[in-house]
């Protein structure tokens, strides 16, 4: 049986100064490794809110998540680690690219926090640079990209590890069409290569139409 990230009955209200902001209520779903779902729906539906509960950044208030059938709110600290570091790739809606250091090295972040990354670890990053169309910008550091360089590497750096499932928050959002299209392109090739489950909230309609299913948020999910 495929890999699965499963929710199960999810439930998650916001509480402000304004009162209660009920986002999802009895939310169940099973999404499957190797297979593409596009998130949709209004602003404020709760996609971002969705792919967060997804990677166990946001606690839902009832209900769990499950990867390959164990609630990950229960994972020991070594399991929670290896379900970050290899599993789960995630591009949140803006870059959160570490401005101390280059392109390469926010690209190997995952690496970089453990040991400065071997020789050909350092090949296989400046190659994925070169498939995001990147690799003059490999020593540049972040704050002299545009908006779309920057949100390619954020691409980059969730890819690097090959992960299970790519959780991927408006991913080509500040990107021109040219560019959305390879970039779709390259998603399509990773999950054929690895098996590579996506999971991708967006607004264009084409992006959407290109993914294997689609959940529309704020229709009774
Ligand atoms: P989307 O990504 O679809 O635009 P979000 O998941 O960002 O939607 O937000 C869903 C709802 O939850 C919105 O009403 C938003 O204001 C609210 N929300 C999201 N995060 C928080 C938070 N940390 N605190 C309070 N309200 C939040
Ligand atoms: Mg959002």
């Amino acid at each position: 049986m495929n890999t699965t990230l499963s929710l199960y009955n999810i439930s998650k209200n916001f509480y402000t100064h304004h009162g209660k902001i009920a986002v999802f209520n009895s939310l169940s779903a099973d999404f499957y490794q190797g297979v593409s779902y596009a998130l949709t729906g209004p602003s404020g539906s709760g996609k971002s809110t969705l792919l967060h509960i997804l990677a166990g950044i946001e606690v839902p208030c009832l209900g769990k998540v499950a990867y390959k059938g164990k609630n990950i709110a229960l994972l020991k600290n070594k399991d929670r680690y290896s379900f970050l570091q290899n599993d789960i790739g995630m591009i949140f809606q803006t870059p959160f690219l570490v401005p101390e250091l280059t392109v390469l090295e926010n690209v190997l972040f995952k690496d970089l926090i453990i040991q400065y990354p071997s020789a050909e670890k350092i090949k296989k990053g400046l190659a994925l640079l070169a498939e995001l169309q990147l690799e003059d910008k490999a020593h540049t550091f972040p704050h002299l990209l545009s908006g779309g360089q920057a949100q390619r590497v954020a691409l980059g750096r969730a890819l690097y590890n090959k992960p299970t499932f790519l959780l991927a928050d408006e991913p080509l959002a500040h990107l021109d069409r040219t560019n959305q299209q390879s970039i779709l392109a390259m998603l399509k090739r990773s999950q054929l290569e690895w098996g590579m489950g996506i999971i991708l909230s967006s607004h264009t309609e084409e992006i959407i139409q290109s993914m294997d299913n689609i959940y529309t948020l704020g229709s009774g999910y």
